[in-house]
């Protein structure tokens, strides 16, 4: 993934398109409650305002199904940015078209332009070639800085790579370094944690991180389904049926492959799902019947915590139980607070695991939170994400 960075290139005084992603949580009202994904572009936007190049910044905002919708407006989005920068920042309410034109075309060095959500068309998800044509045509330059899309061949993502010169900006660069290293030269004991809901989710990553990592310790729902498949009844607790043969064979491929699989000895189960449900702590021999496991257990808690300590690189994706619920959010503050002691370098990725990471308050020990869920597992799956693979190469 030898790519062309922002900093490869000359940009002083050009016209420079810079794919971002702002699809910022909105609330009922349409305020931002989260303004992270705003804030990650700063470095790339302030660089090129520095060079003197104009900037014209082009995303989407939610799923607006290909028409405009006035809920989906990014001014929001232009408002507070202008904040974050300390200068104002131009919004035109569309993407392509005459003013569009007009507006980039007038657009000075050292001023900043947002473009109207690029999904009121459905030229952009279909990665239309005429669409993509008239985004280039604002500009002489474009940097993609959106790695949340990348696994997708949009036409502002892959299309409009045709048109211009294409590099990455600073925070798509961060992500190609750390995802990049995990994927290609890991630094080794490397040791992963996958969790989440469902097995089936990430059955991709699991198998492809078996290739390359010295311990793989699962939790959270999907160990049900392992400890379901090792034999032993798990209850209520949340198990894909239908995944059982196929935890077993992943079972297996780590014992051929001599890679230390973690998987939970003891688990926090409760008698319902809710906050206030009574709650115990049993070996996994000993789930009762009507009851579910919402959590790992403080046995397992230790037994990961001590894995992850000799860590050289850990990658992190999906939380150890349902940590919503602080009777059963231990397992993940254990490993959490385990991932930011490790002398490693250390990435998360996916939304709930980034927002157990800011629960716990280790965020500045994590040497890279990523900033797309999907597209980093996709990279993690070894797969080409056809936004990454369209930025010209060095
Ligand atoms: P991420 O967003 O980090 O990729 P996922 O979306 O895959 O993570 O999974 C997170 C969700 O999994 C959380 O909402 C959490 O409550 C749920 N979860 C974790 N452990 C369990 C469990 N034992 N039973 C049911 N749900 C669980
Ligand atoms: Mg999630």
């Amino acid at each position: 993934m030898d790519k062309k960075m922002l900093r490869d290139i000359d940009v002083s005084g050009k016209k420079v398109l810079v794919r971002v992603d702002y699809n910022v949580p909105l609330d009922k009202n349409g305020k931002i409650t989260d303004d992270t994904r705003i804030r990650a572009t700063i470095p790339t936007i302030q660089y090129l305002l520095k060079q003197n190049a104009a900037v014209v910044l082009a995303s989407h905002l939610g799923r607006p199904k290909g028409a405009p919708a006035p809920e989906f407006t990014l001014l929001p989005v232009a408002k507070r940015l202008a904040e974050l920068l300390g200068q104002k920042v131009e919004f035109i309410d569309e993407c392509v078209g005459s003013k569009a034109q007009a507006k980039a075309a007038e657009l000075k060095c050292g001023q900043v332009l947002l473009l109207e959500n690029l999904r009121f068309h459905p030229e952009e998800e279909k990665n239309n070639a005429e669409f993509a044509g008239k985004l280039a045509g604002l500009a002489e330059v474009y940097v993609n800085d959106a790695f949340g899309v990348s696994h997708r061949a949009h036409a502002s993502v892959e299309g409009i790579t045709k048109y211009l010169p294409a590099v990455a900006g600073f925070l798509m660069e961060k992500e190609i370094n750390f995802l990049g290293q995990a994927v290609s030269n890991p630094a080794h004991p490397y040791v992963a944690i996958i969790g989440g809901a469902k097995v089936s989710d990430k059955i991709g990553v699991i198998g492809n991180l078996l290739k390359k990592v010295d311990t793989l310790i699962i939790g959270g729902g999907m160990a049900n389904t392992f400890i379901a498949a090792q034999g032993y009844a798990v209850g209520k607790s949340l198990v894909e049926a239908d995944k059982l043969d196929l935890a077993r064979s992943l079972i297996d491929d780590a014992k051929k492959s001599g890679v230390s699989l973690l998987l939970p000895t003891d688990v926090v189960v409760a008698d319902k799902f809710a906050a206030d449900a009574q709650a115990k702590v049993v070996a996994i021999d000993a789930i009762p019947t009507e009851w579910m496991a919402l959590d790992i257990g403080p046995a397992t808690s230790k037994v990961y915590a001590a894995a992850l300590g000799g860590a050289k690189l850990i990658v992190w994706n999906g939380p150890m139980g349902v940590f919503e619920m602080d009777a059963f959010a231990k397992g993940t503050e254990a490993v959490a607070n385990a991932v930011a002691d490790a002398c490693a370098v250390s990435v998360v990725g996916g939304g709930d695991s980034i927002a157990a990471i800011e629960k716990v308050g280790v965020q500045a020990k994590i040497s890279h939170i990523s900033t797309g869920g999907g597209a980093s597992l996709e990279l993690l799956e070894g797969k080409v994400l056809p936004g990454i693979a369209a930025i010209n190469d060095k």
